[in-house]
């Protein structure tokens, strides 16, 4: 993180200015513990929740495992995780 007060960790990834996030990232305008990473993340999503015909957060988040397998392994996903990887 090129700047920051030493301490703040992001509320959303948890990132610090010692631990940035991958490719590295900034605290968002206005926002005292939101990185850029995140802020980019939540702009995304906002924009395609008011843009798309329907919004629906599961279609997306099983999209996103395809590109993300880690992403949401809990529970009953955990089984579906391991064999995208497989796959690929
Ligand atoms: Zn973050
Ligand atoms: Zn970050």
């Amino acid at each position: 993180m090129p700047s920051g007060p030493n301490g703040t960790r992001c509320r959303v990834c948890g990132c610090t200015y010692e631990h940035a996030c991958a490719g590295g990232c900034g605290w968002a305008a206005n926002e005292k513990d939101l990185c850029t990473t995140c802020e980019t993340a939540i702009a995304a999503v906002a924009v395609w929740y008011e843009d798309a015909v329907k919004s629906s957060r599961t279609a997306l988040k099983r999209e996103v495992e395809k590109i993300a397998p880690a992403w949401c392994v809990t529970g009953r996903s955990r089984r579906k995780a391991r064999k995208a990887r497989k796959v690929k």
